[in-house]
């Protein structure tokens, strides 16, 4: 039986502009393809070898309720609306399916369960058919992956598992370095924590002889600004001295498309950044096919993550994406 674990890992960037250099580390703004490439991230690295990454857009609203969405109905139908909160911005929660709902339609004898901050384990986000734990929205990524991990070890034949990992969200408006910080208090450490845990999933999966038969799909909803136009605007306005702008992180607030800048120059570029699209999608694991492994997708979007899950698992699902692994499974 296939089956597929579902990793997703809130405000990671998946890639970043060529060329950009952070100061206090001398390397690109924190970001799964870069940070690989400097030799920083060894678990993607194996991942990445072995699997297939892909340079993935949020092309739609870069803020986690949409993001969210998009990654689970591979649409971006979830129109915004200035009458309703400015965050949600949902005119409406078209019940429309997902790929957790839409893969116990296809198996029905599979279950499919879900974990994470309870805010997105909700219907039309992560709510999942047979089980669904939602903890407050910061609540310990490693704890959430142990209630994840107990679960499929009571139920041997689950067919799929979402994990959401939310607390590399908490890295807004922070250095991206600071020495010796702590998960959450810089970018650049931090995101080598995503790797250990993500270490963790495979070892688990690995030593419970499920790694074979299990497709591990890697996603985030959305990036944020480094080194870009908006940054050093939300910097200064939250009174960042001007020496710290360039390892300064602010967020993924709107406007998302975005501009390279120049601290020499102190200035914007004409180059765009858009950093909070560069959302991350890797997907990796035993039940891959050999001619997918090490292959590079050089564009995809963020809808494009449930129909590629939905066409690996034999899944129907109509979405408005399409799956990034030409010629079958
Ligand atoms: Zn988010
Ligand atoms: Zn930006």
């Amino acid at each position: 039986m296939k089956r597929s674990l579902l990793l997703i890992m809130d405000m990671v960037s998946g890639h970043a502009q060529d060329g950009i250099r952070v100061p206090a580390t001398g390397l690109c703004a924190p970001n799964v393809d870069g940070y690989v490439q400097a030799g920083l991230l060894p678990t993607f690295r194996e991942l990445r070898d072995q699997g297939v990454f892909v340079r993935s857009w949020n092309r739609g609203t870069c803020n986690t309720p949409h993001g969210m969405r998009y990654l689970a109905s591979g649409s971006y139908r979830a129109k915004a609306s200035p009458k309703v909160d400015p965050y949600w911005g949902f005119d409406e929660i078209a019940p429309i399916p997902t790929i957790l709902s839409a893969c116990k339609k296809s198996h029905p004898a599979g279950k499919v369960a879900a974990f994470g901050s309870d805010a997105w384990m909700q219907t039309g986000w992560w709510k999942a058919p047979d089980c669904t734990m939602g903890w407050g929205s910061y609540y310990s990524d490693f704890i959430t992956m142990q209630h994840a991990f107990s679960w499929m070890l009571a139920n041997p034949e689950w067919k799929m598992v979402l994990l959401y990992l939310a607390q590399y969200d908490k890295t807004g408006n922070c250095p991206v370095f600071k020495d010796g910080a702590a998960y959450t208090q810089d970018k650049h450490h931090s995101i080598q924590m995503l790797d250990r845990y993500l270490w963790s999933v495979m070892h688990f999966l690995r030593e419970k002889e499920w790694w074979r038969d299990t497709y591990l799909f890697v996603g985030s909803d959305h990036g944020c600004h480094v080194t870009c136009s908006v940054a050093v605007e939300e910097g200064r306005k939250r009174g960042i001295a001007e020496k710290d702008l360039a390892n300064y992180c602010s967020n993924h607030q709107d406007p998302y498309d975005c501009y390279v800048w120049d601290f020499e120059k102190n200035r914007a570029t004409a180059r765009r950044a858009d950093d909070c699209r560069r959302t991350l999608f890797m997907v990796g694991g035993g039940a891959l096919p050999d001619r997918h492994r090490g292959t590079v997708v050089p564009e995809a979007e963020i809808i494009d993550f449930a129909p590629t899950v939905a066409h690996c698992l034999d899944i129907e699902l109509a979405t408005d994406g399409k799956p990034v692994l030409a010629g079958g499974t």
